[in-house]
């Protein structure tokens, strides 16, 4: 007999006491995938000569548990993020709120007055729950919600200039995360580039030659994930406003985060908030939802209602539309900044990058405590100074004074550590840097602390596995 036919059939696992016993917890066609996926995998291995014999019943029925597990679990899940960066997009960006779950919880499980107004008794604006909330906060006269700060370029874009030219600043011309693309999204919106200036410098008088019968626009933007520095001149959004007024064209500012406060007082001055741009007279400001305005993925449009108005009616907005969910979240964020040290303290993103060099020495010293006290012995905890980033595309030259905590066990590589706490079940995510694993304090979460100690228990046992496999 070949080891092929001595691969046990399907319907004799599934009578083995350990597979059988899994009936009970999970619906049989689960059970069935992931008895068929072993056993596929084992016929695998013996047609390319790797199994040299057939595992015992209970390794087999152990894979099966196991196939079963991750069958069953959410692949998207909650992450411990430990890599210091703070808007982190493959992470999921920013954390809501603690006031915004109930809000969330009300919509997505009840009906809601989503399309409807309550006081006439009639069809509403999805957008008329939050306009009013980011008109008071941003001084706009308008404004309208899309899903994120591309589609409201795409949409303000295809709105206001299809067919005619944008007048951009090259040293403005930016790429975010790869598939944002000034010069791509131009094109999709049907609206033509018109570049101006060079690189490092652009004039006043660079846009003032350009402008045609053919302008459409003024387009600023922000150069939000570098710096262009040395020999370096932009013209401002208030120098770009009197062009504009010079020659009747709107002007736009796709100012990227997109902050509500002013974060000087945290040390993070360079950004001027939306108010500044609506107040130096720009016609249209788009920004994100989830950066540092600490909310859900959305994009914002404010500003004047005259131009504001062709975007509520442009047919794209429909493929754009943010859902319900969105919105209530949305809402939910926006009140917290009514009061300026609320927001501060209240929304996440705004608090870890408050958290002060002595603020995180201090949370490194109690954290320490705890897991010292609850990790295995042969886990090793080393404390030092670093540096944390903003990240989502803000501040890319700022570095935020932080505490790290180089994780270690015996001889295992930074690389079997980082490999295999990215594997517990609720993944912790550090960072590698000069031969060690590091946690940067400042993102991670109180509430994170036990998903760290289960992580860290879990380590001797997911590195002796990791030897194993090798
Ligand atoms: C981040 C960013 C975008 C894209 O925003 P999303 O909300 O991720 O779509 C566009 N423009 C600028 C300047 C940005 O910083």
């Amino acid at each position: 007999m070949t080891i092929m036919q001595n691969i046990p059939k399907v319907d004799r696992v599934l009578e083995w006491p350990a597979v059988s016993a899994a009936l009970t917890r999970y619906p049989r066609p689960l059970v069935l995938k992931a008895v068929r996926t072993v056993l596929d995998g084992l016929r695998l291995e013996a047609c390319e000569g790797a199994l040299a014999e057939i595992p015992p019943a209970e390794v087999i029925a152990e894979h099966v548990l196991r196939e079963l597990v991750l069958l069953s679990t959410s692949r998207l899940k909650r992450v411990v993020n430990g890599t210091g960066v703070v808007i982190h997009t493959n992470l999921g960006r920013s954390l809501l709120a603690a006031p915004v779950q109930q809000a969330l919880t009300d919509v997505a499980f009840s009906y809601s007055n989503l399309e409807f107004d309550l006081e006439q008794g009639e069809r509403g604006s999805r957008y008329a729950h939050v306009e009013k909330l980011l008109c008071e906060l941003t001084g706009a006269e308008a404004a309208l919600v899309v899903n994120n700060n591309a589609a409201a370029v795409l949409l303000a874009l295809s709105a206001l200039a299809a067919g005619k030219e944008v007048i951009v600043s090259r040293g403005e011309l930016v790429e975010i995360g790869g598939s944002f693309r000034i010069p791509d999204v131009m094109r999709q919106s049907g609206a033509l580039l018109r570049e101006v200036g060079t690189t490092n410098r652009t004039h006043p008088r660079d846009y003032r030659e350009a402008v045609s019968p053919d302008t459409a626009l003024l387009l600023k933007v922000h150069t939000s994930n570098y710096a262009v520095v040395g020999f370096t001149a932009e013209v401002t959004a208030a120098e770009l406003v009197r062009i504009g007024q010079e020659s009747s064209l709107p002007v736009m500012a796709d100012v990227g985060s997109g902050n509500l406060v002013d974060l000087s007082a945290i040390g993070l001055g360079s950004e001027p908030p939306v108010q500044e741009f609506v107040r130096a007279g720009v016609d249209v400001v788009t920004f994100s939802g989830d950066k540092l305005l600490g909310g859900p993925q959305a994009g914002i449009i404010v500003g004047r209602k005259a131009l504001v108005a062709p975007l509520k009616k442009h047919p794209l907005l429909r493929a754009l539309r943010v859902d319900k969910m969105t919105m209530a979240a949305l809402e939910g964020t926006l009140r917290l900044y009514r009061d300026e040290r609320q927001a501060l303290v209240e929304i996440p993103t705004l608090r870890m990058l408050a958290l002060s060099a002595a603020e995180l020495e201090a949370r490194g010293r109690s954290l320490l405590r705890r897991l010292r006290r609850a990790a295995p012995a042969s886990v090793t905890f080393t404390v030092s100074r670093g540096f944390s980033q903003v990240g989502g595309g803000a501040f890319p030259l700022v570095q935020l004074p932080t505490t790290l905590l180089a994780v270690g066990s015996g001889h295992a590589t930074p690389e079997a550590l980082e490999k295999a706490l990215r594997a517990a079940p609720v993944p912790v995510i550090g960072r590698i840097w000069r031969d060690a694993l590091l946690l940067d304090l400042r993102t991670i979460q109180d509430d994170d602390v036990p998903a760290l100690i289960a992580a860290l228990r879990a380590l001797p046992a997911a590195l002796g596995a990791g030897e194993a496999d090798r």
